[in-house]
């Protein structure tokens, strides 16, 4: 039998043929061009435009959030939603430690600190029970909410992220913030046209995020999206992410310390024509997950991942789970796979590992722990199959 490493370029050749393949490029093929001639054309290229309302109400008619708020990136977006929330500095604000650096940046922003928690392994996003014990532990109730006994910093919010496009537990991360008075705030960055139970995620807290970054499931180059309900929180999201000025035809009045976080009308234009495509890129990618699912079905230490019970998964990036036996094969897999223009890569670094939060309140991790060093995701572009 062949080791594993040559057996998963193996499995990746039967599915992705001769070529290289990248990890996740962007495709556009519908009407990119003609959009961002358009809005060339009118001069109106930046911070106002038809465009950004145009993307706003196709995100908001495509999400069933009430209402969507286009920003320069999913970071300022996940920042904004958060002190929407009502992170304050000096709160500790519940998130996975097994996520992107930008989750805990944006709460760094804030002057609030990230306190890390464990992921399930079936869905790679944040565990209710665990969590729930941890909080037992940790939590005592004050001023109306609960404070971390020993920081005796608030638990102001929970951040639930669903990792690659697959929705987490919503259900008990929803009880959960409930019992615990903590805002639900979701890191929808990675899960644009995912569902749990038929809801799309982001639309499950007092607010959510999106990301359009040039890697994900559809870019406008660099961008993001709030996503709320509340109308007046979104007309707070709307004035605050640009520049808080009051609406007058020429005076330069500013209510409060706002943010040059629009979206450009270029990047929108970019984002409608990319959004009319988004069903065909979902299909492809599923169509990629059922041959991948063919491919490695063969490999007994290795599993794909799919989408948890009763969710609908974008299938963002394609993940390879090894098994706990195998795990000290990953980084020869890493390097066979890369040499051989296969382009794959692990899960991030776990925050807590990293210099600048290294010192934040965390829960036991011991299945974010098992799961980074487990985690291979694979060639996941929408076309490749
Ligand atoms: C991509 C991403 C973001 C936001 O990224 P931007 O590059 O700022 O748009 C936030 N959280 C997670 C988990 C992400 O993957």
């Amino acid at each position: 039998m062949s080791p594993l490493p040559a057996a998963i370029v193996d499995a990746l050749r039967t599915v992705l043929g001769d070529g290289p393949a990248p990890l996740h490029e962007p495709r556009f093929q519908g009407n990119e061009q003609r959009y961002v001639q358009d809005c060339i054309a009118s001069t109106f290229v930046s911070s106002v435009g038809a465009y950004v309302d145009r993307f706003e109400q196709q995100l908001a008619d495509y999400t069933g959030a009430r209402r969507a708020v286009a920003v320069v990136n999913g970071t300022a977006a996940l920042q904004v939603a958060l002190r929407l929330a009502g992170v304050q500095s000096g709160d500790e604000v519940l998130i996975p430690a097994l996520s992107f650096v930008a989750t805990a940046n944006a709460v760094h922003y804030l002057g609030a600190v990230p306190h890390f928690a464990d992921s399930a392994e079936a869905t790679l996003g944040l565990d209710p029970a665990p969590l729930r014990d941890w909080l037992k532990g940790i939590a005592e109730p004050a001023g109306g909410g609960y404070r971390h006994r020993h920081t005796g910093r608030r638990l102001s919010a929970l951040v639930p992220m669903h990792t690659f496009g697959h929705p987490c537990d919503l259900d008990g991360l929803l009880s959960l913030a409930h019992d615990y008075r903590l805002t639900l705030v979701e890191d929808a960055a990675e899960s644009l046209g995912s569902r749990y139970h038929g809801r799309h995620t982001g639309t499950f807290g007092r607010l959510g995020i999106l990301s359009f970054n040039g890697n994900k499931t559809i870019t406008t180059g660099g961008g993001g999206a709030i996503l709320t309900d509340d109308e007046r929180l979104a007309d707070h999201a709307k004035h605050l992410t640009t520049t808080a000025k009051r609406q007058h035809r020429w005076e330069y009045v500013h209510d409060e310390i706002g943010y040059n976080f629009r979206m450009p009308n270029l990047n929108a234009a970019l984002g409608c024509a990319q959004l009319e495509q988004l069903p065909d890129f979902l299909a492809s990618k599923r169509r990629l997950t059922v041959r991948y699912l063919d491919a490695f079905a063969r490999l007994e230490s290795v599993r794909l991942i799919q989408e948890p019970p009763g969710c609908e998964s974008n299938y963002w990036l394609q993940t390879l789970i090894l098994d706990e036996a195998v795990a000290d094969q990953r980084d020869a897999v890493l390097t066979v796979t890369n040499d051989a223009g296969l382009m794959t890569r692990p899960a991030w670094t776990l925050m807590h590992r990293l210099a600048p939060y290294r010192d934040c309140p965390r829960a036991p991790l011991p299945v974010a722990e098992s799961l980074v060093r487990r985690i291979i995701n694979l060639p996941s572009s929408a076309g490749l199959a």
